[in-house]
């Protein structure tokens, strides 16, 4: 590296051209083993826009500025062809922008909702929905104790860095929240997740057809013999709403976990635009929306309010949407941004993303971080909790995030693995060979007893479906049937040995590694890693089985403009923007240095419960 590029990297210059032409010079294999290989640009033309994208400029003292947070020119007055107002002004119709447009309107304000793409998005199945009233009528329901211990814990994630009323907000209103989500929705089916397959009335097998993704489609969780017909019954039957990862462990106790997860989802199949659609369809009814137009810039005036948004349409021809009581940024996140995700959370630059493929009007993608621009050019702080939070979880192996025995490339043990899936996913770029291998025997179906109800952790092994609780069927979670354990299990044999040669670590350290588990484990305590007893797993009846653990694939960020509890987008001060308002993925200050596994759906749950805060904020003038 030449002495100018050391410099522009200790200035936090170093733009995607230069990390490029780094990973360029690699040879293939070693770029693979790096994980860049899916990560950012795919064509040359991409990588040439998002270079200069990300260069820039210098302020007097050095410091970057890269373009995203340059403003734009002024518009010309002459160049808005058209005015139209409202008292509220939304932009973004992802899950987050219909829950702030109709909460606005259900405070009898008038809205208008800005969105560039063709329809509104909305996808994916979990959400935070802690004492809901499905939780409630099926019996989870936690105390104010248990409320506090959520939300000291999700603190705690963030090292209490955190707005805690905004993440109290959260803890205290995602149940009653969801249930006003659901209100709109007329018709859906209650899992009862405590009927097992076997019991239950409802066509599991259909309806698993008709939801099978993601894990469910690695475990081979698909029935061959379902009928097309059976299928559209099934379909008929959706929104199937399921208490996911119920019932728990009765040999867990929450509080002496290392990294509790409070079961707290409701998941919602075969996903939840199933239910989003119909609060869609009331904010397409009563509110001014307009599809296939692109926010440009905010508009304040003298006193520093924000009043409205200039947008353009397809054509680049400009209007103005003037907003008498607020605006609510609701853009999303932006992890198909290259250059902004480089600048805000570098260590996801080299994950593979996995974000939907969603795009906007003129067949861009989405994502792009519109709203963090838009806020900032309107003086609005950005997070910049250190990397800003980004979704790293991992499925983990055959036995999911269980903590079983990991190995790394070179067959030695390195952690105490009773640890959550988005600790796995980060943990395993920072291990030698970038490679973990999950080790189990063949008494597995036994020793899973005392495993923790966690992100993808199973605790019960089955032989079929019926004995399946129906909260861990749709999606697998909790209990495992031994076929699929089998199926996801990458090598299997008879001797260590063989099992060391198949997944190309060195056989002496290896064993030697396995023989120490097993004496640790004879031995009542685990003096080189502090394992509790009760997970460690010994590994002494063949056959034998390993899988790398997935490595982490970049979801999307969480977080964007600092908030207030009010979702108020702040200045770099710290005090309220008047007129300005977060929702959804974008808003900041309630997750730091990690997006933690403490709760399943905060995501969606985010955009509940600050979409809808922020519509009657706005509305109300709060
Ligand atoms: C594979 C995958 C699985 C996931 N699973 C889950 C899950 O189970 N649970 C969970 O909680 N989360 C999950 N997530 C995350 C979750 O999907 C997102 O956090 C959530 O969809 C964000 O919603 P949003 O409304 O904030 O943003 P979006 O849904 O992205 O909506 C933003 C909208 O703003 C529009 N927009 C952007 N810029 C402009 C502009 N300048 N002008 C006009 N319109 C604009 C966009 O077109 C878009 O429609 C998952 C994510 C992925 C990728």
């Amino acid at each position: 590296m030449g002495i100018e590029e050391t410099e522009a990297q200790a200035r936090g210059a170093l733009d995607r051209r230069s990390f490029l032409k780094g990973a360029a010079a690699l040879s293939g294999a070693a770029a693979l083993s790096l994980g860049l290989a899916g990560c950012g640009p795919k064509t040359a033309e991409e990588a040439k826009a998002s270079a200069a994208d990300a260069m820039g400029t210098f302020s007097e003292e050095g410091v970057a500025t890269p373009s995203f947070l340059v403003p734009p020119e002024p518009v010309d007055e002459a160049d808005i062809v058209e005015e139209v107002e409202a008292d509220v002004v939304v932009v973004g119709m992802g899950l987050a922008g219909i829950c702030a447009a109709r909460a606005a309107l259900e405070e009898g304000a008038s809205v208008v909702c800005l969105e560039k793409g063709t329809e509104y998005h909305l996808h994916s199945h979990q959400i935070t929905a802690i004492n809901s009233a499905i939780a409630k009528e099926q019996g989870v329901e936690f105390t104010d104790e248990e409320l506090e211990c959520v939300l000291n814990r999700m603190m705690a994630d963030g090292r209490d860095r955190c707005n805690y009323n905004l993440v109290k907000h959260m803890v205290y209103h995602c149940g009653e929240d969801f249930d006003w989500y659901l209100e709109k929705c007329p018709d859906y089916t209650v899992v009862r997740a405590e009927e097992t397959a076997g019991e239950t009335k409802l066509d599991y097998e259909a309806i698993l057809n008709i939801c099978t993704d993601g894990l469910a489609a690695r475990a081979g969780r698909h029935f061959d013999d379902v009928t097309p017909e059976r299928e559209e019954a099934a379909k008929a039957g959706a929104p199937y709403l399921n208490l996911f990862n119920h019932p728990v462990n009765p040999a867990w106790d929450v509080t002496d976990e290392r990294y509790p997860m409070f079961a707290s989802v409701i998941a919602v199949e075969p996903n939840h635009s199933y239910v989003g659609k119909h609060s869609a369809a009331y904010v397409e009814e009563h509110a001014d929306v307009r599809y296939a137009v692109w926010a440009k810039q905010l508009e304040k005036d003298d006193a520093g309010r924000v009043t409205g948004v200039l947008f353009a349409d397809e054509d680049g021809t400009y209007r103005r949407a003037k907003a008498g009581k607020g605006v609510i940024l609701a853009t999303g996140n932006f992890s198909s941004n290259p250059a902004m995700v480089d600048y805000y959370c570098r260590s996801a630059a080299e994950l593979e993303p996995t974000g939907w493929p969603e795009v906007d009007a003129k067949g861009d993608v989405t994502n792009t971080g519109d709203g963090i621009s838009l806020a900032a050019w309107a003086g609005a702080a950005i997070d910049r909790s250190e990397t800003m939070t980004y979704v790293c979880d991992s499925y983990g192996g055959a036995m999911g995030c269980n903590p079983f025995l990991l190995v790394d490339g070179l067959g030695a043990r390195f952690m105490n693995e009773d640890v959550t899936g988005e600790v796995f996913g980060a943990k395993s770029l920072r291990v030698a060979g970038k490679v973990m291998w999950q080790i189990f025997d063949d008494s597995f179906p036994d020793q899973v007893a005392n495993m923790p109800v966690g992100h993808r952790c199973y605790w019960r092994i089955t032989e079929g479906y019926d004995d399946i609780p129906l909260g861990h069927l749709f999606d697998p979670i909790g209990t495992m049937t031994r076929a699929e354990v089998e199926k996801m299990s990458q090598f299997k044999a008879d001797t260590l040995e063989e099992l060391a040669e198949q997944m190309g670590v060195p056989a002496d350290a290896f064993v030697a590694t396995i023989e120490r588990y097993n004496e640790l484990y004879d031995l009542g305590r685990d003096e080189d890693f502090g394992k509790r007893h009760d997970r460690m797993a010994p590994v002494r009846t063949p056959p034998f089985y390993a899988t790398a653990i997935t490595p982490p694939k970049f979801r999307n960020t969480v977080g964007g403009v600092m908030s207030d509890e009010h979702v108020h987008a702040l200045d770099e001060n710290n005090l309220p923007i008047a007129g300005l308002y977060l929702a959804g993925s974008m808003v900041g200050n309630r997750f730091h240095g990690c997006y933690p596994n403490t709760n399943m759906g905060q995501n969606h749950a985010g955009c509940i419960v600050y979409g809808r805060l922020a519509g009657q904020n706005a509305a109300r003038g709060v």
